[in-house]
């Protein structure tokens, strides 16, 4: 008699296979390769347990079964995932969206309803997939969003995501900081999820990540702060006065990144992400200090002071700066 293969049989079997060649999240990779072989939702596996698969179902399954073997990320099996609730397509040009960069968007998200900004301009540097771009233009529908990568394929990646969600954003295939130097454009909001991996730390990278997404995306000189070491001195040009500037880091650089934009002349603070890492900085620019000052000096004096006095705002900033969150 040949074997019959079920559900249950074919998911028992590839969690222990994957289990064996330390494969992360055994289950839940066979699991979401088998729904897409069923074309079902994972969930209704559960309802399904006894039905026996087809040869044809099989043999798909299997292949895919071979490449997460190899470490290869699910998302790029299936080339989809999904960020903030929307679907993105994904393949090895662009970096696999993360949960914590879903934080780096609900930041920008409350900032623009605190700040009451009605359209804002808003950067998103170092697009990849279009993650960031594709959903606050898809929550912030009066916004107009630009976003530059420097590889054509993930720009050509993002524009198809860009597409599927049925928003727009002024993709820019260039170097942000060759960009940035030449541009007059000021914005109210730039976000980023640089590369930010530091090359002393590439061996410990787990294998899914480093020998299948694209190094450019990650790596960011030996101590992994490349990227900010460069923006930061180009951020003000960049930013309207009123600006803030969003961007996520690593597990240990947030507060070495606060410091380099307190030098650029910023007010910081920074978030943590649900694993409570620090994992974005958050960047202002005089307005905050106004803000805040506003009451305090009203009550001191009588007369209003015109707050356009205090010129020195990088200076101000920097006093305030033990006031970091
Ligand atoms: N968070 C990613 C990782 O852990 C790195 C993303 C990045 O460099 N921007 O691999």
């Amino acid at each position: 008699m040949s074997e019959t293969w079920t559900v249950k049989k074919i998911l028992d079997w590839t969690h222990l296979y994957f289990k064996d060649k330390n494969v992360s999240e055994p289950r839940l990779g066979a699991e979401l390769m088998l729904a897409e072989v069923l074309n079902c939702k994972r969930i209704e596996l559960y309802v399904q347990f006894e039905r026996i698969l087809t040869a044809d179902e099989r043999s798909t399954y299997r292949e895919m079964v071979k490449r997460r073997s190899t470490h290869e990320p699910v998302q790029y099996i299936l080339g989809e995932t999904e960020f903030m609730g929307l679907p993105f397509r994904v393949d090895k040009s662009v970096l696999i969206p993360r949960p914590e960069t879903e934080l780096l968007v609900d930041c920008v998200i409350e900032h623009n309803k605190d700040k009451r900004l009605s359209a804002p301009a808003i950067l998103d540097i170092g697009t990849g997939s279009g993650c960031i771009a594709v959903s606050l233009a898809h929550m912030l529908t009066e916004a107009s969003v630009t976003a530059l990568d420097k590889s054509s394929d993930a720009i050509q990646t993002a524009r198809k995501n860009a597409e599927a969600n049925v928003v727009t954003v002024d993709f820019v295939h260039a170097d942000a900081f060759h960009w940035a130097a030449k541009s007059q454009q000021q914005f109210d909001i730039i976000v980023s999820n640089p590369p930010y991996v530091a090359e002393r730390e590439w061996d410990d990278v787990m294998p899914d990540v480093r020998q299948f997404e694209p190094k450019e995306a990650l790596l960011a000189g030996q101590d992994g702060l490349d990227f900010y070491r460069a923006f930061a001195p180009l951020a003000g040009k960049l930013l309207k006065q009123q600006g803030a500037v969003f961007l996520e880091t690593g597990y240990d650089q947030a507060a070495g990144v606060a410091d380099m934009m307190t030098n650029a002349g910023f007010r910081t603070s920074i978030r943590q992400d649900l694993n409570g890492i620090d994992r974005v900085v958050i960047a202002t620019r005089g307005y905050a200090v106004k803000e805040q000052l506003e009451p305090v000096l009203e009550m001191i004096v009588e007369k209003p002071i015109d707050l356009d006095l205090l010129e020195n705002e990088q200076e101000i900033a920097n006093e305030t700066d033990e006031n970091r969150e």
